[in-house]
């Protein structure tokens, strides 16, 4: 038997209910509303900010940051590395036996650990002692099993999540934090410099060999596999997308170039904001937020933010219509109770009553009662908020692979093209996926999009900054 919460007195004015609601409803869904037309203006918008991204620094939101990967995974890297991953929620450790060309990954071990609230605003030298202590026990807890060659250090792919201005393979400047991060001096700083120094404290004598972003990271790994891969998008807590570009195609780099001719660029995409069909629940979210006028792009399609939104709208509902009876649930003014796993649950119900609406509305919410009209309501306003994030991500896909395509005359939708994706809101929202793949078939029509493969590379990231390690070792690899 459930436990229900007593109903505060927190008395609403208006009378009407379900009623009254379904004005608000429809509004909703109006201004969230993702047609073909607004479609093709947001990739088209994605596409030209990308040109102007790499035109110059600081023309464009998108910032299309140098990732200094110039040669990407062969299959013959070989030998013992580290990976560290610290993302939006978690951060994991991870060490690999790579065997070249016919045994690939030989052997492999990681650890998690969730980040606890309080080092997401705390200091610098609190998070990064967090991280290297998290190593240096993995580390201890080797023994035997791992023997370095002579004068070899443990080497580490350090993926980090947010964005950075990249100074080199193996270091670059934290530009701001994103996804509820606030941990104070780390902006502006050298977040390898940061690791090393917590690493020094702990005793623990490693290298950073590449230092790369998550969708960075994820490319690289997928690619190790697939030699069609040409996209990264990361689609969990906060969004990111990365590409590869060849390198006289970028004009800020006047005429520098590497050996390969190509390189990754990393869009931070999540800061795109051209065209977004967006309501007054995103925009009073984004005042509110911690990084206002910041991440536009992901504040309406990231995992973070999703729950947040349809919240908004339904306290606005309690509140102006009295979807929930005359008295707005306690729970439902605190920000961020409604989280994305609850929305899923709500959205994938399909029993008669709507039962698990009921059952999350009265846990996550503090909704005493609901009406089978109430519940329906809010399955549709979480549909309507997941329906634009996964179409507007779809819509961010094209955009970039229309770019790729006009500038190789034919060689992405001509042939077989793979986005590797990575991320829990693509893994675990089956219709956040269903619409971001209609959104990619309705823009690229079913010919074209027959050739784009959109590709789960679980965890793909670890592996790709092993692997990047691997490919930057400071040792001969002829181990
Ligand atoms: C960060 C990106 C990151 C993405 C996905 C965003 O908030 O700005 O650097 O790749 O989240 O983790
Ligand atoms: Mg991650």
């Amino acid at each position: 038997s459930r436990r229900r919460p007593v109903a505060r007195a927190a008395r609403c004015s208006a009378a009407g209910g379900v009623a009254a609601a379904s004005p608000i409803l429809k509004n909703l869904q109006l201004k969230c509303a993702t047609p073909l037309t607004v479609l093709r203006h947001v990739a088209d918008a994605m596409a030209a900010d990308m040109r102007a991204g790499l035109a110059a620094d600081g023309a464009s939101d998108l910032k299309m940051i140098l990732s200094y990967v110039d040669s990407l995974p062969t299959g013959n890297e070989k030998g013992l590395f580290y990976a560290l991953d610290l993302g939006g929620t978690n951060f994991r450790v991870l060490r690999v036996q790579l065997g070249g060309k016919d045994n690939r990954v030989v052997e492999s071990e990681f650890e998690q650990v969730s980040i606890p609230q309080e080092l997401m605003s705390g200091g610098t030298e609190e998070l990064f002692d967090f991280i290297a202590s998290g190593l240096a026990r993995f580390v201890a807890k080797e023994g035997e099993k791992v023997r370095l060659h002579q004068g070899r250090k443990r080497e580490i792919g350090f993926t980090f999540s947010f964005p950075v201005k990249q100074t080199s393979i193996d270091s670059g400047i934290l530009i701001k934090w994103t996804k509820g991060f606030a941990v104070s001096g780390t902006a502006g700083k050298d977040v390898v410099a940061c690791l090393n120094e917590a690493m020094k404290r702990q005793g623990l004598d490693m290298r950073v060999s590449a230092f790369v972003n998550d969708a960075v990271g994820t490319l690289a790994g997928a690619r190790y596999w697939d030699d069609d891969v040409m996209v990264a998008v990361i689609l969990g807590t906060g969004t990111n997308a990365c590409y590869i570009e060849r390198m006289d195609a970028i004009p800020k780099l006047q005429g520098l170039t590497n050996g390969s001719g190509k390189t990754i660029i990393n869009t931070e995409w999540g800061a795109f904001s051209t065209g977004l069909p967006l309501t007054e629940f995103d925009k009073d979210m984004d005042q509110e937020s911690i990084n206002p006028g910041e991440q536009i792009f992901e504040k309406a399609i990231s995992g973070m933010y999703l729950g947040e939104i349809v919240r908004r709208a339904l306290l606005k509902m309690a509140e102006v219509s009295a979807l929930f009876g005359d008295y707005v649930p306690d729970k439902l003014s605190v920000p961020y109770v409604l989280r994305t796993p609850d929305l899923c649950a709500m959205h994938q119900d399909d029993s008669e009553d709507l039962e698990a609406v009921d059952l999350i509305l009265n846990d996550t919410v503090g909704v005493t009662r609901s009406s089978r009209e109430a519940r329906k309501i809010v399955a549709e306003v979480c549909d309507a908020i997941v329906k634009r994030g996964g179409r507007l991500a779809g819509a961010g896909i094209v955009g970039i692979l229309q770019k790729m395509e006009k500038d190789s005359k034919g060689l992405i939708f001509g042939r077989r093209t793979v986005v590797a994706m990575d991320g829990g809101l693509y893994e675990h929202y089956p219709q956040y996926r269903k619409y971001l793949k209609e959104a990619v078939t309705e823009l690229l029509g079913s010919e074209a999009s027959e050739n784009v493969i959109v590709e789960h590379t679980k965890d793909g990231s670890g592996i790709g900054a092993a692997l990047l390690a691997a490919t930057n070792s400071k040792y001969s690899t002829e181990v």
